[in-house]
């Protein structure tokens, strides 16, 4: 037999099948260790066949299999071509996404444990040793049990009784459970009638994907737990996306209590074993649901009944590392392959979603109502420039500061969002305008009070606090912005008795550094919660009757075709949080531009409104009716990386100048960061409409090969910067 294999080595010269003798145990998928060059490597077999056309001679022979079982099953390894294809990078790279990382690099193992049994009776029990007598009567009863908790309650019984061999000692394979800690209460539930007609309309549709909008509280949680164990009766698998699952500690104990051992959960906070082990009681069939952030898409299950994206709006759908996979690309080949659905939920879908839908080629399902009609919160809009009228510069206006009152004495909590962290979000000179920069990444550095330093937010570099112009020497250094730190700092001026909490980049740091600050604010261990967009993000607090958003326009004058659409998505899941329960909501939206288009509707809660603005200002620019695509140009040495632009904006050049009028726009510059972490950055930047040579510009990308400069393609990016 012969087995087709790839070697595990991300580089295009290698990118390509090599044939070697194998005997029956390989089959497609497995891992294997392969002669190569001098030396050996792992591969993946793409397939087995009966003949070779590598003359004899020259045919190798795989050494062994890593595994014993496949580790790609066959949708993977076809899906896995495809994505090649389309990304057009080496097929190696993609393998790797659908392996758990630690299982190629070879730490982690399966873990083992040592059980204990009594051997077939009749046995010659010991007549007067109490202890063993008792541990005989404890395996009666239980069957069999961990040699490590019998050794602690038995003590030395244990070993007299294997000695006498009437107890039995076995090595078994165990899981390391990730969940423990995480206990949730199973709540029964009737389903709203919005609820059941949602289902019964995904039922009945013949589309593969379905968009459910509804609005926040609307209750889609349930609806997607609802889809997912019907396919379970049917015997089916499931797979669950959502953006950032160790952020909600409810969702998870929901998913626990609901689907116990069925579910694995695949988060950040794991350990690489219990990754691993996760994975594989996903690869044999013993978990059904894969449950985790948008890698979870490669999870290995097989006859999958429903895929659901939740948040499907989210920004961390887009894979920022190589391959720059849309994990929605990949959903719905998954979904196509396994003629299932592929629901996508959202109270703000994207723009191109709700687009898709209203041309008809999704589905579209909607929540228009809170869970017992419970009301959206209110959202008062405050003109910031009136409370500078007013001589007012504290980061809140006097509507805030009252209703925070009403709203501490009410024994509620609130909840205030602001883009930035830190304590203010530049330093500059007032004499000369001179601004304090990173000396890596050329973005304004960022002044922390906490450590009185100044730091940078993409490379994490500190650097001391100006005590005078570094330009013109003067000491009138100032402050621009408004960020977490100062916030909590004013905060204590004005409610000296309330209890904050702090929740940004900086105070998450650690495996589980989210968990507790949510946990304390949900146990009403705080009374106010400060923080980014991190605390936008799906949270089910009870108490919180009052969101402030601080600033409003920080995310509108970003330079970004998508500026308005974060921000109506931002303003929305915020105000989300806000009135929950019984009592009524409140919002403070604060802005410089009262008038804004994007805000007005956002206050009012009108998607429709805000995506007839939305596609009205994008038609025929901007996406979904023009891709937006950048070639980046990265590399340390800036000669090189100029010289490497060059070659691909020459190559580009000529596809262009083949079809002009398929390109609405096409230059070559510097990127908006020119310098991050040491690395120099350019661009090419266009715009392509429908039938654009898009494969042609993958393909002159992977072309070329630099040392220290790497070029890749970048579509409708999240982040422009
Ligand atoms: P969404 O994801 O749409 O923002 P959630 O799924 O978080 O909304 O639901 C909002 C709240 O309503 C949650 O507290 C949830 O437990 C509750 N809920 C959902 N469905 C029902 C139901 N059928 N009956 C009662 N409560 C429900
Ligand atoms: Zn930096
Ligand atoms: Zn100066």
């Amino acid at each position: 037999m012969f087995a087709e294999v790839i070697v595990d080595i991300a580089h295009s010269d290698v990118d390509k099948i090599f044939d070697y003798a194998c005997d029956e145990t390989i089959s497609a998928g497995m891992r294997v260790v392969v002669p190569f060059g001098r030396s050996a490597a792992t591969g993946f077999v793409i397939r087995t066949k009966e003949k070779s056309d590598v003359p004899p001679e020259k045919l190798k022979r795989v050494y062994r299999a890593e595994e014993n079982f496949p580790a790609l099953n066959g949708e993977c390894l076809g899906l896995a071509e495809k994505l090649r294809d389309r990304y057009r990078c080496p097929l190696a790279l993609v393998l790797r996404l659908f392996l758990p990382s630690e299982m190629r690099t070879g730490k982690v193992g399966e873990a083992s444990r040592n059980f204990a049994r009594l051997t077939e009776e009749p046995f010659e029990p010991p007549l007067r040793a109490k202890q063993q007598l008792a541990l005989i009567g404890f395996l009666r009863e239980n069957g069999e049990a961990d040699t490590a908790f019998l050794r602690e309650r038995f003590g030395g019984a244990l070993k007299a009784l294997t000695d006498k061999g009437i107890v039995l000692i076995e090595k078994r394979r165990v899981f390391r459970d990730p969940y423990r800690g995480i206990e949730g209460e199973r709540e029964e539930r009737t389903l709203t009638p919005a609820q059941e007609n949602a289902l019964e309309a995904i039922g009945k549709t013949e589309k593969t994907v379905t968009l459910l909008h509804g609005v926040t509280g609307s209750g889609k949680t349930e609806v997607y737990l609802r889809l997912i164990a019907e396919q379970l009766r049917k015997g089916k698998t499931a797979i669950f996306l959502v953006p950032e699952i160790s952020l909600t500690p409810q969702m998870l104990s929901q998913l626990r209590a609901r689907f116990g051992g069925q579910a694995a959960i695949l988060h950040s906070g794991l350990s690489a074993g219990e990754r691993f082990d996760e994975w594989r009681r996903l690869r044999e069939g013993s978990a059904r649901i894969a449950i985790g952030a948008r890698s979870a898409i490669f999870a290995p299950v097989e006859n999958i009944g429903v895929i659901v994206i939740d948040e499907e709006h989210d920004g961390s759908y887009s894979s920022e590392n190589a391959p720059r996979y849309n994990t929605f690309d990949v959903a719905f080949l998954r979904a196509k392959y396994n003629n299932c659905k592929l629901i996508l939920g959202s109270a703000t879908p994207s723009v191109e979603t709700y687009k898709r839908a209203m041309d008809g080629e999704f589905g579209l399902v909607r929540l228009p109502e809170r869970i017992n009609k419970r009301p959206l919160p209110e959202v008062c809009i405050v003109d910031m420039r009136r409370e500078i009228r007013r001589g007012n510069p504290s980061p809140f206006s006097v509507v805030l500061r009252e209703r925070l009152k009403n709203c501490l004495d009410g024994g509620n909590q609130a909840i205030l969002f602001l883009n930035r962290r830190g304590y203010s979000q530049t330093v500059l000179c007032r004499e000369c305008g001179y601004v304090a920069k990173c000396e890596h990444c050329d973005v304004a550095l960022t002044y922390h009070s906490e450590e009185n330093c100044l730091k940078c937010h993409y490379c994490g570099a500190r650097y001391h606090m100006l005590s005078g112009c570094p330009e013109c020497g003067s000491v009138r250094i100032g402050y621009v912005g408004t960020g977490t730190q100062r916030v909590v700092t004013e905060l204590k001026k004005l409610y000296p008795s309330a209890r904050i909490l702090r929740m940004d980049n900086d105070t998450t740091k650690g495996k589980e550094g989210h968990y507790k600050i949510l946990k304390q604010f949900a146990q009403k261990e705080a009374d106010i919660l400060v923080g980014t967009q991190m605390v936008a993000k799906g949270h089910d607090f009870p108490s919180v009757t009052l969101v402030g958003i601080l600033d409003a326009d920080m995310s509108l004058h970003f330079p970004d075709y998508r500026s308005g659409e974060r921000t109506f998505q931002l303003v929305t899941q915020v105000a989300g949080r806000s009135g929950r329960a019984e009592e009524r909501g409140e919002v403070v939206l604060q802005t410089y531009e009262p008038e804004n288009a994007v805000l007005r509707f956002a206050a009012s809660y009108d998607y429709e409104g805000f995506y007839e603005h939305e596609i009205a200002m994008r038609a025929g620019m901007f996406p979904p009716f023009a891709k937006i695509v950048r070639v980046m140009v990265v590399g340390e040495d800036e000669k090189e990386a100029l010289e490497a632009l060059k070659e691909v904006f020459g190559k580009l050049e000529a596809v262009y100048a083949k079809q002009p009028e398929k390109f609405l726009f096409f230059n070559k510059m510097h990127s908006p960061i020119k310098r991050i972490k040491e690395k120099f950055r350019y661009q090419a930047l266009m715009r392509l409409t429908d039938g654009a040579p898009l494969r042609e510009i993958y393909e002159i990308c992977s072309a070329v090969s630099y040392k220290k400069t790497v070029v890749y393609v970048e579509e409708n990016p999240a982040n422009l910067s």
